[in-house]
């Protein structure tokens, strides 16, 4: 069976009596190169276990079982139970567990059910819980690789760098943790139903240690995130109301003596910058 295949999914489906639920985020791929490229992108072999989010009706699942050791899928929606058990039939080294995967201990998948294989994770992501599941995934520091499909918005959020338009707290997040790689975009018409928006399919590979030292990490991200949720104002300004038990000008003070303008806006700063900044408030 082709299970990209737009006729035989609605085929399928019927024969199910299977809905689509747009608060799952449930669009599925109606075109076979995608879930080849994105399990060859993955960089599987044997020894490799893969943690698959949403395998749907299992185009893409297929795809990683022919290429991984072991291969373990989440799946949230307990209606794709006989779709999946009739698509993966032949897939040996395969296992669905119906939950959701904010709410699954991770930890012990990888101890136990994936010992002596090497972590990864490969999916077709979920849009609406995009965000929460790759901060679960990624400050978890469990997966080696991390390759999967989001909205191009959120891909390039994830992958910009100081004073690009799409430089974010969420992506110094994922920067802190990985070094992420926008491979390629995917148009809307390639799913069922069709989203709104273009794909992009990104690779987060885990880094060994993060991009800079900081003394305190939970201040470093307060000061990231108060940097970018008042994005307009200059950075003095954004610190003192997110921070204040610091007095302005010693806010003012700490960002001069790192070497910016005191009319500097947090956009402007790297990485490195920031954690600089983190230690120099921390003396405070
Ligand atoms: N892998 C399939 C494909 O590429 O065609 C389906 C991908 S679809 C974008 C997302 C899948 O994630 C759906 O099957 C949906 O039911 C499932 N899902 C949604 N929220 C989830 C959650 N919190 N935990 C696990 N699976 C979830």
């Amino acid at each position: 069976m082709n299970l990209t295949d737009y006729n035989q999914i609605r085929d399928l489906l019927a024969h199910h009596g299977f809905r689509f639920s747009k608060s799952m985020g449930q669009n599925f791929l109606t075109a076979a190169w995608i879930p080849e490229k994105i399990a060859e992108s993955a960089g599987l072999d044997d020894q490799t276990a893969v943690l698959e989010i949403g395998p749907g009706i299992g185009c893409l699942t297929v795809e990683l079982s022919r290429r991984a050791g072991k291969v373990l899928s989440v799946e949230l929606d307990r209606s794709l139970m006989p779709v999946l058990a009739e698509t993966l039939a032949g897939c040996e080294n395969t296992e669905i567990l119906f939950a959701d995967v904010l709410k699954t201990d991770l930890e012990k998948i990888v101890q136990e059910d994936f010992a002596s294989y090497r972590p990864v994770v490969c999916a077709n992501l979920p849009y609406n819980v995009t965000s929460p599941v790759l901060t679960k995934l990624v400050t978890s520091r469990l997966f080696e690789t991390v390759t999967v499909m989001i909205q191009r918005e959120v891909a390039r959020r994830i992958c910009a760098g100081p004073g690009e338009k799409d430089y974010s707290a969420f992506g110094i997040l994922l920067q802190w943790y990985t070094k992420p790689e926008i491979l390629f975009d995917v148009p809307p018409s390639c799913f069922l139903p069709q989203p709104k928006v273009t794909s992009s399919v990104i690779r987060l590979c885990r880094r060994a240690e993060p991009p800079a030292q900081v003394r305190d990490e939970k201040l470093f991200f307060d000061l990231v995130r108060a940097a970018f949720n008042q994005r307009r104002k200059t950075l003095v300004n954004a610190l003192s109301s997110a921070f204040p038990r610091i007095e302005k000008g010693m806010l003012e003070e700490a960002v001069v003596s790192c070497g910016f303008d005191s009319r500097i806006r947090g956009e402007a700063l790297s990485i490195a910058d920031f954690a600089r900044l983190s230690d120099q408030i921390g003396k405070y």
